[in-house]
């Protein structure tokens, strides 16, 4: 008898570990839709300040002087940010979904993959190379070319 309860009691905690899974993994896809969501949302105002500055544009071909400047000005601060926050978010995707991404093109790559299936990029010794070149201080002139 004692025995029959010890089998009932294993699977019964079976069935909740099984269903604490699931559990997790529906937590993980509601959060990852989210995400998405929010990433389809912010590419759409990203497009629709794209496409108010080329209307602020078009309509003043010759001078950036004056209210025109200050209007394309705040529109190139808010698309920057817009495109902050949408790196972000896709980190935040890839993180959740535990995706990892061509340091050269950003395609998504399946795990210990060599080389980029899309552009052929060599995945780690291209990590190893940046690694390299921090430790030896190259990278400092690449940096600062890419900031101006
Ligand atoms: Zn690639």
């Amino acid at each position: 008898m004692a025995d029959m309860e010890k089998k009932v009691e294993k699977i019964v905690k079976s069935v909740r570990d099984t269903a604490g899974a699931l559990y997790e993994k529906a937590d993980i896809q509601v959060e990852a839709a989210k995400i998405k969501y929010s990433i389809n949302k912010r590419a759409e105002e990203l497009g629709a300040l794209y496409s108010e500055l080329g209307m602020a544009i078009d309509k003043n071909r010759v001078t950036f002087e004056g209210p025109f400047g200050d209007h394309v000005e705040m529109l190139y601060s808010l698309i920057d940010a817009k495109k902050e926050e949408l790196d972000a978010a896709r980190v935040k995707l890839d993180l959740l979904l535990g995706i990892s991404r061509c340091e050269a093109c950003g395609h998504e790559l399946g795990e210990d993959m060599a080389f980029c299936p899309y552009c052929g990029a060599k995945q780690n010794e291209a990590a190893y190379a940046d690694e390299v070149k921090e430790e030896i201080g190259e990278a400092d002139d690449v940096n600062e070319m890419e900031n101006l």
